[in-house]
């Protein structure tokens, strides 16, 4: 068997969220009433004229930056014609010849190492309306025909599944950044096509075949994974890849042929009559700034320096702009970074994970997370109590503080007390002291425990374990 080089590129549609169409003024509301948002622009009657969407092509731009992409200085329409029954146009406004971004990168982290991949270009379009099957018959929905779509081709450098699944959840977290999309594949607002081949190594780009109908991305990934292993088949045998496009079947866990493909000719691009090149003026280029702001990795790496976090911790924190702010709001309010962290990621997730809300919309408000954090830096709560009262803060909406002093909550650091403690337990477990006195220890971590229990889980634990060192003469 011989071993191959693989070769992957992606094809990314993003449905930008902008108010109205992409050529004309209907709502681009999802889940409306069937062919409630249509207008004879957006049905493709004739004799209607487009108008192109200046927040579309605003946001379009936007994204075409963040991939540092070229931006073209003038780009313009074609119509790419193909018959479809949901495009009533029979042709798709699009950009073919002069796309508004092209030659970009976006970068990806794949087992421990920072991966550069190339974005050959973006460029708007439509998107077409909505078939539904219904038995034998068919159902037309043409709200969605016209929602302006931006398509990011990344160039052919990613090689494995894996690496497919990384990259489009490091866009959709990018596209989620910049507001333009909420980048959700389930719901079609993000959707991929898969362009995967394989070739003897040294030998360049083998054959590719275009794989559909993949809307999560772990289906981009099993179709990649798939798709690899059958063209290996091929090759093995001596055959060559039929060039064509293939189908993502999930209950089969296969890809499927459903054409040969096409081929750009096959659509007869040529230059939309109806609209006007677009050139981007200064003003327009500097608003694209207002959209613009430190990408997700570049803020994992910054907060991962700044803060000493981990690089799973920083990856965890970044993930959502308001998640990370929240961060950052906690720790300008003085509370120590690597606490703040580590309980970002454990206890505070499992309590909003369990009440389902996003921590920075919850009882826990920046403020009361920052108290709380002081409190237990401070040692006036121990661990212990601190999960305690981040329940408390949830349970009766308090701050972190007041719940401590109305409940009595501080740590308890007075010797004396303690020490008291600790007698009354060694005087109920006799057998435990026996055993140590005669020179047997493991019992001090079961008294230990219940001096921790008598006082309430309040004792300082640290307290605690020095008494008890004392009184056996340990040391
Ligand atoms: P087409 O002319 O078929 O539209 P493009 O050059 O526009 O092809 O590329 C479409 C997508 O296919 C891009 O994401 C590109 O990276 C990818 N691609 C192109 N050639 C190959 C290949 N030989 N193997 C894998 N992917 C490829
Ligand atoms: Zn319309
Ligand atoms: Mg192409």
């Amino acid at each position: 068997m011989s071993t191959y080089k693989s070769f992957i590129g992606l094809e990314i549609h993003i449905q930008l969220n902008t108010k109205s169409k992409v050529f004309c003024s209907c709502k681009t509301s999802f889940g409306d009433e069937a062919n409630t948002n249509v207008c004879p622009v957006c049905m493709g009657y004739p004799g209607t004229l487009p108008a192109l969407n200046q927040e579309a092509i605003r946001k379009g731009y936007a994204v075409a930056k963040a991939l540092h992409c070229n931006l073209a200085e003038r780009c313009h329409f074609e119509r790419k014609n193909y018959f479809y029954p949901d495009l009533p146009k029979n042709y798709q406004i699009s950009q073919f010849a002069a796309p508004l971004g092209t030659e970009g990168w976006i970068e990806i982290d794949y087992q421990n190492q920072r991966k550069r991949i190339r974005i050959k270009e973006c460029h708007l379009e439509e998107d077409a309306g909505k078939m539904i099957h219904a038995g034998d018959m068919s159902l037309l929905d043409y709200n969605r025909t016209g929602t302006p779509l931006l398509e990011i081709v990344t160039e052919p450098d990613l090689e494995f599944g894996d690496e497919a699944e990384i990259l489009l959840h490091e866009l959709r977290r990018l596209v989620r950044y910049l507001g333009v999309c909420d980048g959700n594949m389930e719901e079609g607002s993000m959707r991929c096509d898969a362009n995967v081949s394989i070739n003897l190594a040294g030998q360049g780009l083998g054959r590719k075949v275009e794989v559909k109908n993949l809307n999560s991305s772990r289906f981009v990934r099993k179709a990649i994974v798939h798709e690899l292993e059958r063209q290996a088949q091929i090759l093995d045998k001596g055959a060559i890849v039929l060039q064509e496009t293939r189908l993502w079947n999930e209950n089969r866990d296969q890809t499927e042929t459903m054409r040969s493909k096409e081929s750009a000719h096959d659509y007869r691009y040529f230059t939309e009559p109806d609209l006007p090149p677009f050139s981007p003026d200064k003003e327009f280029l500097a608003s694209l700034d207002k959209i613009l702001t430190e990408l997700p990795l570049d803020r994992k790496d910054r907060m991962s320096k700044a803060y000493g976090l981990s690089a799973a911790q920083a990856d965890f924190i970044a993930e959502e702009r308001p998640f990370a702010d929240y961060f950052e709001q906690t720790v300008k309010l003085g509370a120590d970074a690597t606490n703040v962290a580590a309980w970002l990621c454990g206890d505070v997730q499992k309590v909003v994970n369990r009440e389902n809300v996003a921590v920075y919309e919850s009882k826990l408000s920046a403020n009361r997370f920052a108290s709380l954090i002081k409190l237990l830096d401070k040692g006036t709560i121990s661990g212990k109590i601190a999960k305690q009262v981040l329940d408390l803060v949830f349970d009766e909406d308090k701050d972190p503080e007041v719940l401590v002093k109305e409940k009595g909550l501080e740590q308890l650091t007075d010797r004396k007390t303690i020490r008291g403690l600790v007698d009354q337990v060694l005087a109920n477990n006799s057998k435990a002291v026996a055993q140590i006195r005669e020179g047997d220890q493991k019992p001090l971590g079961f008294l230990a425990g219940q001096v921790l229990k008598e006082s309430g889980g309040k004792a300082d634990p640290r307290i605690v374990q020095e008494i008890l060192t004392e009184v056996f003469s340990l040391k």
